[in-house]
């Protein structure tokens, strides 16, 4: 399988380069050369196979030959050691939860996927050589992608993130795990953390010292295996003929354009609902024709706070550029913070479902598509455990929400933290080992 930049101006790369590289040389995202259909007889018996041979097969031709189909299934059974419950909150609409994985973010599988893929391309190099995984966390993506290459050969991770600015679990969950993960304690703002990483991209004095790698969810690696989830539900799902809905709350767009591919692969999901904070863009985009990005803006879900969603141009060209063809395969609504905390009530009132601030988003774009067509199944994606945000989420609920056992073991690990407030400091400090 091959791979081309969606800026038009870069040689075609294999999946192994488009890992290692994150962005092609001309800065555009890279895409699959072409896509294949699976077989209606993997449709058929879908019910009948287990998650790893179901992502095994939607992945392998996106893999080609780089790495070989006996570890391909190794690594995707590794991946996908925890549960993907699907969960009947009211009939015919469904939560998707992607959070029972060692982060509690959905995020964690394709960190995970990623972090193996790296590993068995690194799998023969020596200790000097070493890949290191550079990367800025404003709280959630660093965990899941600490956690994802905790002990994986060949590649060590250095997590920036601002003091004081992460919520307490969060910063366990990126100091307490050792090995090769070292985190970095920056006392400024995630975007310091951000500047630093960017300027030691472009810094050559690394050159022949540390290879330096990001991990953010442009990387093909990390996007793809969101493809899982759509097939996973599927399989769940007693349709009882009815079509199938997808309603996905976004941010950068990664998930919801892997459930595109997913269709794409032959799985039959009518529709896609996109449900975003007050970073609109693409509601907006949706209604008006013009694609305007705008710096982004605080939200209690704030991991959807995106004002130029990276994945858009791949969306653009699953859907051929086409705006009306776009339309007639997503439909999009946007909420503000209070009609999300009230969302969040409603669930809990009606259902006594508890849904983190993201899924309560997801939910509520579902319900709005549902009023025009009510005939079909749907399945809301629940991004997070509601566990981590305890602060935004209304106190009469939050009184209700249990600490996962997990979660309560790591409240007792030792922090390990360096802490810098320069970029010279982390200059030094990834030069110094
Ligand atoms: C990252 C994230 C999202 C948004 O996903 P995209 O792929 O960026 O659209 C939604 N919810 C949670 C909890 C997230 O961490």
């Amino acid at each position: 399988m091959m791979y081309h930049s969606l800026n038009n101006n870069a040689p075609q790369v294999s999946f192994r380069e488009a890992v290692v590289n994150g962005l092609a040389p001309d800065k555009g995202l890279y895409f699959p050369l072409e896509i294949k259909q699976l077989p209606d007889s993997f449709f058929e018996k879908i019910k009948d196979l287990d998650h790893t041979t179901i992502a095994f097969e939607a992945i392998k031709q996106f893999v080609g030959d780089d790495i070989p189909e006996t570890d391909l299934k190794e690594i995707v059974r590794e991946v996908l050691s925890f549960d993907f419950p699907l969960v009947e909150v009211e009939d015919g609409i469904h939560a998707l939860e992607l959070y029972h994985g060692p982060t509690l973010a959905f995020k964690d599988i394709g960190a995970r996927f990623m972090a193996r893929c790296l590993g068995y391309f690194n799998r023969n190099k020596e200790t000097q050589e070493k890949v290191t995984v550079l990367v800025a966390t404003s709280g959630d993506t660093g965990g899941a992608v600490a956690n994802g290459f905790y002990n994986v050969n060949g590649v060590e991770v250095v997590i920036l993130y601002p003091s004081g600015k992460v919520s307490d679990i969060q910063e366990k969950q990126l100091t307490t795990l050792g090995k090769n993960i070292s985190a970095i304690e920056v006392d400024g703002t995630f975007d310091d953390c951000q500047a630093m990483v960017k300027k030691a991209f472009l810094d050559g004095d690394f050159e022949g010292k540390r290879t330096l790698t990001s991990a953010n969810s442009i990387n093909v690696a990390r996007w793809l295996p969101q493809m899982f989830y759509y097939f996973f539900a599927y399989r769940a799902l007693k349709t009882q003929g009815k079509q199938v809905i997808f309603s996905v709350p976004s941010g950068n767009f990664g998930n919801i354009c892997a459930g595109m591919m997913a269709q794409k692969l032959g799985l039959p999901i009518h529709h896609f609902v996109t449900g975003t904070n007050a970073n609109k863009i693409v509601p907006d985009y949706l209604k008006t024709g013009d694609y305007v990005p705008q710096p982004s803006v605080a939200t209690i879900s704030n991991a959807m706070d995106v004002g130029a969603p990276s994945n858009f141009i791949r969306i653009q060209k699953i859907y051929n550029n086409d705006l009306a063809e776009l339309r007639s395969q997503l439909s999009g609504y946007s909420y503000s913070d209070h009609e999300t905390r009230e969302g969040m009530q409603y669930l809990f009132k009606h259902y006594e479902y508890i849904a983190d601030p993201h899924g309560a988003i997801g939910y509520l774009a579902l319900k709005e598509y549902l009023k025009d067509d009510p005939k079909v199944t749907g399945v809301f994606l629940e991004t997070a455990h509601p566990v981590k945000f305890l602060d935004v989420i209304p106190e009469n609920i939050v009184a209700h929400i249990q600490l996962p056992e997990a979660i309560k073991a790591l409240l007792h690990k030792e922090k390990k933290a360096e802490k810098i407030s320069t970029y010279q400091q982390l200059k030094n400090s990834l030069l110094a080992d």
